[in-house]
């Protein structure tokens, strides 16, 4: 697997670490059981890596020299995609001749790379986007900088020369065939997964919210309403809506004012590295600073913990390709708000699991947030309905998924017949 820009052995939830690293994660874990060797190649970011990290047995990480350590953002990584594929090639001296199988390379810089390693070694490239610039970019976020052309030309350029395309919805499928005209052949709709073990119901949420509200500063009764946002903090994820709407409740409802607690948990990311600030300031602005908690990023059981701790958690993102988390607060039996948009359709059942919102406003999201929180027979309703919805997903069944797609990529490679060349 090729993981560029971002490692994943990094915190996700923070800076360029989101739901493609739990994916690159969860994925090379599931291959590893079933006897598959992975090896995940990624930039070195600092001194202190080793060349060769072990994830887990069978599973490695691979860290490239490309360019500082330090000091390059995403933006950056464009210049330096030729520096990575020369350190991979390095890193092949010495190995089998049949090194790999098939290169799966996440997001448009790794399909970069990719491309070429498929070519070196003849083996078949699959890829997954994770995010496309075109669908981003119809949806973003006020004041956030457009995509630029090098990325969707770059990204036309990888659907171009895949093997295979994994879109984890169909309607990313969709946008790959109809905007950035892949072969419709070539395009497999594999969904992403959610950790079954990790992300369970009921254990212990007045627990969860004594101790996170011992963390916040501010005690967390069982009798208080709790709305969650977690997630990288950037424009596009939108927390501001859920801080709006939040505002509006209160402005409603004053006597919610002593059992109101929002918590926002994530980091600083991309060009949005002002947003902390902003969102505290916000806060202050709506009046609503005694209600907001700011926590930083975790994982494992410190997240799931956060999920149950909350009555609801929102995902108001502007453009969204999946949102596992979403799917994550669903198998903590937390029914989620989330914006009507990418796939977040597919990761909420609307009515079901969750409520789906159209719009941004804060009227809004202060209804919807109302109904899923404070009627206690809908919120019932809907928490077991999100149980049942998230038990649809596993990484397991991704897993399976990926592996069939490796095989027919591999198969139609030996044959000489994979799909290739579609024009850009
Ligand atoms: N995440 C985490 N710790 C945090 C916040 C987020 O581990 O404090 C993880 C979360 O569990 C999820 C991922 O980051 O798996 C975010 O994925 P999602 O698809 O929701 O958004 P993305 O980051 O890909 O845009």
């Amino acid at each position: 697997m090729i993981s560029v820009h971002t490692s994943p052995l990094a915190q996700p939830g923070t800076g360029d670490a989101g739901g493609m690293n739990v994916y690159v994660v969860q994925t090379a874990l599931e291959m590893a059981k079933r006897g598959v060797e992975v090896e995940i190649f990624t930039r070195q970011t600092s001194s202190d890596l080793p060349p060769v990290a072990e994830l887990a047995p069978g599973v490695l990480v691979r860290h490239v020299v490309a360019g500082p350590f330090g000091g390059l953002g995403k933006e950056d990584l464009p210049s330096q995609l030729c520096a990575f594929t020369a350190g991979v090639l390095r890193d092949e001296a010495g190995q089998e001749p049949d090194w790999f199988d098939v290169v799966h390379s996440h997001y448009w810089l790794s399909g970069q790379v990719g491309w070429l390693l498929r070519d070196r070694w003849g083996v078949p490239l699959v890829h997954t986007a994770h995010t496309l610039a075109k669908v981003k970019n119809a949806s973003l976020a006020e004041g956030d900088a457009p995509e630029p052309l090098g990325r969707l030309v770059g990204e036309e350029q990888v659907v171009a020369e895949a093997d295979r395309l994994v879109a984890s919805t169909p309607g990313e499928a969709d946008a790959l065939v109809a905007e950035y005209g892949a072969d419709p052949d070539t395009v497999r709709t594999v969904a992403p997964g959610v950790d079954l073990q990790t992300f369970t119901p009921d254990l212990d949420r007045d627990g969860a919210r004594a101790r996170l509200g011992r963390e916040a500063g501010v005690p967390i009764g069982e009798d208080d309403v709790v709305l969650a946002f977690v997630g990288r903090i950037q424009p596009l994820k939108a927390p501001d809506v859920l801080l709006r709407a939040a505002a509006e409740m209160l402005a409603r409802r004053p006597e919610l004012r002593s059992r109101l607690r929002v918590l926002v948990v994530g980091g600083p990311s991309g060009s949005g590295l002002a947003q902390p600030r902003v969102l505290i300031e916000m806060a202050r602005d709506l009046g609503i600073t005694d209600v907001v908690s700011f926590l930083p990023p975790r994982s494992g059981e410190a997240l799931a913990e956060v999920y149950r701790a909350a009555d609801v958690v929102a995902v108001p993102s502007h453009s969204e390709s999946f949102g596992l988390v979403a799917l994550e607060a669903q198998a903590c039996g937390t029914p989620v708000v989330a914006a009507a948009v990418g796939g977040l359709p597919v990761a909420v059942a609307d009515g079901c699991s969750g409520l789906l919102v159209d719009d941004h406003s804060a009227r809004s999201w202060a209804d919807a947030l109302e109904r899923a929180a404070l009627d206690r027979e809908l919120r019932g309703r809907l928490a077991a309905g999100a149980v049942e919805h998230a038990a649809v997903f596993s990484w397991d069944r991704t897993a399976d998924a990926l592996l069939a797609t490796y095989s027919e990529a591999v198969t139609a490679r030996r044959a000489g017949s994979a799909p290739r060349g579609v024009a850009v």
